[in-house]
């Protein structure tokens, strides 16, 4: 961490601040962002969050999630104009610009400080001020140990630290993780002890599900769970019409991938989902298949390297079929990959 004397500087008094996170938040970028400007606000400084699109519900009882701007073309004047004014421009649980769609622009050209908060594996250099740890286990690990050097752990209230606690598990799969060190445990232990209601937000966040949600899930997993035992790879293709005959929303198809990855003996999963705008793709992996490796390769994104994410601009089947014409030039380090 050697930026902190830097960034305390930055912030030794009161500024305009604004914080953005990824496309398509989830508790770890949202969380991390939402603690973090709780903490400024604590500080005087003026904090405004944006992210680049809508996020899942179970996420809006965060503190602060009533004033978060999401971006959308109706609102892109306004957003560039904050971006414009900011004297401190904080991104967090990212390290690419393309990973903020339109707005990666605008912060690229913006004349305010830029300070990178992630845990993602090969971080860009856009930022003034980089904290980018790949093996912290959440970005919200890093937001809490950057308070906690600043000196300011006393500022750290049952608000904000629900806020990172929601990311802290999320992130690692509900402490599960590789990833989940002393350090997390010690994070929780404090967090526990300021008051912090873990069992609750274990619930918003995992046990609010609509019904038509679950059944989704089972549809999901009855019928287009495909398993590739060969390659001990599962995966999951959703086509648009699904989506709209099960309502899908914002979120819904969270965690979905896990389950591919929970056979015995599979080592890759992947959900393939058909968006609007592109075919989005989850992978997950258990052992040394690096499916950061495998996203950046051939679909365009990145991540860690047992969960990232990519797109194609291809349609579902031929996504699909790259997908399974790949796996063959793996099958070596997906048969002898030790799954631990
Ligand atoms: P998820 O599958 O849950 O959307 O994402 C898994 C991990 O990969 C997350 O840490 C997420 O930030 C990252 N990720 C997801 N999609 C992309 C992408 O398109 N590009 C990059 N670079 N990372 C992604
Ligand atoms: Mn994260």
């Amino acid at each position: 961490m050697h930026d902190i004397n830097a960034l305390k500087t930055l912030l030794n008094e009161p500024k305009e601040v604004m914080i953005t996170t990824h496309h398509k938040p989830d508790a770890d970028a949202l969380g991390s962002s939402l603690g973090l400007a709780g903490y400024l606000k604590k500080k005087g400084h003026r904090v405004t969050v944006i992210t680049p699109s809508d996020y899942p519900d179970f996420l809006n009882w965060m503190e602060g999630n009533e004033d978060v701007l999401v971006y959308s073309e109706k609102n892109d004047a306004l957003v560039q104009r904050i971006i414009g004014e900011s004297q401190v421009i904080f991104c967090l649980d990212f390290n690419s610009l393309s990973r903020i769609h339109e707005m990666g622009e605008y912060i690229r050209q913006a004349k305010g400080t830029k300070v990178m908060i992630d845990h993602h594996l090969q971080p860009e250099h856009f930022a003034d001020l980089s904290f980018s740890d790949t093996n912290a286990a959440a970005t919200a690990e890093l937001v809490y140990d950057l308070i906690k050097e600043a000196g300011d752990a006393d500022l750290i209230d049952t608000s904000i630290g629900e806020c990172l606690y929601a990311g802290i598990m999320t992130d690692t799969g509900s402490f599960r993780h590789p990833s989940t060190s002393k350090n997390v445990h010690l994070i929780i232990a404090d967090l526990l002890h300021i008051g912090v209601q873990t069992s609750n937000i274990h619930r918003l966040i995992y046990d609010s599900s609509t019904e038509l949600r679950l059944r989704f899930l089972g549809y999901a997993l009855k019928d287009k769970l495909v398993v590739l035992h060969e390659y001990n790879t599962a995966y999951i293709a959703i086509t648009k019409e699904e989506l709209k005959a099960y309502d899908s929303k914002t979120g819904d198809t969270e965690g979905l991938v896990n389950y591919a990855l929970s056979i015995e003996g599979i080592v890759f999963a992947a959900l393939i989902i058909d968006r609007s705008e592109a075919v989005k793709m989850s992978f997950r992996s258990v052992g040394d298949f690096s499916v950061n490796e495998f996203a950046r390769e051939h679909f365009n994104g990145g991540g860690h390297k047992n969960a990232a994410g990519g797109m194609s601009l291809d349609s579902l089947e031929a996504t699909i079929d790259k997908f399974e014409r790949l796996l063959p030039l793996y099958k070596d380090q997906l048969t002898h990959a030790s799954a631990s």
